[in-house]
């Protein structure tokens, strides 16, 4: 019960989820977990703060470096059954950050499946830093209300997506190399669109520069005809992770966090956890039959109902649009169709949803097809009418 607080016989574990904060395969989670550490670091001068991160089952402490978003020293622990016991466990954990690498100077408690305000108090007692927890954006209280598994939940905003005259060089006179050139296209609510061209036509470009995720050389994004050009780092951060939904040939889940935590995970970004989070994620798995699967962890499951979950998770934070890069790309025929099948699903319950593939017979079902040659618009067979949210040609 009373173990030191970094595990040492629990090193895989512990390792694992560092990873998980650290590496470089992990952008999303790292990034949010440093970057909710670092907003409460600068909101507050810390130097370095703890953040807390409590599991049902497990607890993680990892202290973040405020100047740069680095995670400084992270350990793990597994929590009892037991609610006092846990808790107690948690108050052990709190009272041992002073002894951490870097010395944080406060604590930032987030919540998955957990009841955190319930457990400040304790927490506070248990340590002489101060200790807070990120307010719940009221949005969760939308959520909360939203019927538990109609399609009609997954209809949150809608957005015209746009590019103007775009254009995009990689690299710096003289020898920049043009990628994208003037494209011009206008996806509208409800759409289904793939692109299709050949490998190094500028597709993928294209899909993160539409999914702003970075800027072009020249020309525009807007979205709802607004142009996105002029909005600050953090603006575009919050509309990009509340308008678009990225979906990536690797699957991109973490390993240390089960199924369900994954899909969880833009939630965590956002500073939204608790328990109406958890009943979301577990409504948006069932849509593609893999609720049952919710607390296993990625390994265990097939390519194609990883890839599902990584849908899952595109859809927690009910973005505008999904984009989705060769999603089949790692995966054989039956498990590819599988996914494709699930993206087509999702539009017909009106979802606008962007493919970017290279198989031509995917792309042939698609209501719309755009194709890019040598970073031009080859052809677009246009937008079709969208009636009643949904763009979708029956395909059995
Ligand atoms: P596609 O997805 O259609 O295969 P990409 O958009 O990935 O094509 O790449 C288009 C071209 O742009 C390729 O020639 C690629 O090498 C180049 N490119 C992509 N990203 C970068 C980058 N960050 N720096 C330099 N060149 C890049
Ligand atoms: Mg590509």
């Amino acid at each position: 019960m009373s173990l030191p607080v970094s595990v040492p016989d629990e090193p895989e574990m512990a390792l694992a989820r560092g990873a998980a904060l650290a590496s470089a395969n992990a952008p999303i989670f790292a990034s949010s977990i440093a970057a909710l550490a670092q907003a409460v670091g600068k909101a507050t001068n810390y130097a370095h703060t703890a953040l807390l991160y409590v599991e049902p089952h497990t607890a993680t402490l990892a202290v973040v470096n405020t100047a740069d978003g680095s995670v400084a020293d992270v350990r793990r622990r597994f929590l009892p059954e037991d609610d006092d016991e846990a808790v107690a466990e948690l108050v052990e954990m709190v009272t041992g950050v002073a002894e951490m690498e870097a010395h944080p100077e406060g604590v930032v408690v987030v919540g998955s499946g957990v009841d955190v305000p319930l457990i400040k108090p304790a927490l506070e007692a248990g340590t002489s830093l101060p200790v807070s927890v990120p307010e719940q954006p009221k949005v969760v209280l939308a959520r909360d209300a939203a019927p538990a598994s109609a399609n009609a939940q997954l209809l949150n905003a809608t957005a015209f997506l746009e590019a103007r005259n775009l254009c995009k060089s990689f690299g710096r006179w003289p020898t920049e190399t043009p990628i994208l050139k003037n494209i011009d296209l206008r996806i509208s609510p409800g759409e289904f669109v793939a692109l299709i061209g050949p490998s190094g036509s500028g597709k993928s470009t294209l899909l993160s520069i539409l999914g702003l995720l970075e800027p072009p050389t020249s020309g525009d994004v807007l979205i709802n005809q607004k142009s996105v050009a002029r909005l600050s780092r953090q603006q575009l951060a919050r509309l990009r992770g509340r308008a678009i939904g990225y979906v990536f040939q690797s699957f991109n889940l973490l390993a240390g966090l089960s199924v369900a935590e994954n899909v969880m995970l833009p939630g965590l970004l956002a500073g939204e956890s608790g328990r109406a989070q958890y009943d979301w994620a577990i409504a948006l798995l069932d849509q593609f039959g893999l609720a049952a699967l919710a607390k296993r962890v990625p390994a265990e499951l097939s390519g194609g109902e990883q890839q599902r979950v990584a849908i899952a998770r595109a859809l927690f934070m009910r973005p505008a649009v999904i984009l989705a890069d060769e999603p089949t790309g790692n995966l054989d025929t039956i498990n590819g169709r599988k996914v494709i099948d699930a993206l087509y699903n999702l539009n017909s319950a009106g979802q606008t949803i962007v493919l970017v593939t290279h198989d031509r017979s995917i792309a042939d079902e698609a209501p719309r097809l755009v194709s890019l040659l040598d970073g031009r618009i080859e052809t677009d067979s246009g937008p079709i009418q969208v009636t009643s949210g949904v763009a979708w040609r029956a395909h059995n």
